[in-house]
């Protein structure tokens, strides 16, 4: 396995709350390999903060599959994340899940109207913001835009240079 192989690893697991990949999400942004010593770096989407720990889990999981006896870091680069990031392949199974993702002018996932008006609720989750779409009477949810800094993780190990 090398650090490209190891990439596609990572690449293709699932985000917890959606099935999309980590590639199609633009939370992916390099995979290292020295000596038996991996290190990923993701960067959290705000839609998913609250599944970073799962997300953790399966990279290091699928990490020990594919690469027995080598180490497995995480490294979140907080507020790397771009909406540009998602893949076209993302954001249709993001609009697909009831998601839109923010970048122009919030637009109905599920009717296409532009008729919305953002709901005054920001319900349980800081990540994303709820819309009302007028056209259809839809709720859908737009990421990208709510500031999420609260609460985010940790990197993985200490940050300290190779030991
Ligand atoms: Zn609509």
């Amino acid at each position: 396995m090398n650090a490209d192989q190891l990439a596609d690893v990572v690449a293709g697991i699932s985000d917890p709350e959606i099935d999309v990949s980590l590639r199609d999400l633009g939370v992916l942004r390099s995979v290292s390999l020295a000596g038996d010593r991996i290190q990923v770096h993701l960067t959290p989407t705000r839609l998913g903060c609250p599944a970073l720990g799962e997300i953790a889990r399966r990279v290091r999981s699928a990490l020990a599959d594919a690469a027995p006896g080598h180490e497995s870091e995480i490294v979140w680069e907080r507020g790397a994340w771009q909406p540009t990031a998602v893949t076209p392949v993302g954001r249709d199974a993001l609009r697909m899940a009831g998601y839109q993702v923010a970048g122009a002018a919030p637009r109905c996932p599920y009717c296409g109207g532009e008729d919305v008006v953002r709901a005054g609720r920001f319900g349980g989750a800081v990540c994303k913001v709820p819309y009302d779409c007028r056209g259809c009477g839809s709720l859908f949810d737009v990421i990208g835009t709510a500031g999420c800094s609260a609460g985010l993780p940790f990197t993985d190990s200490d940050q300290g240079g190779p030991r």
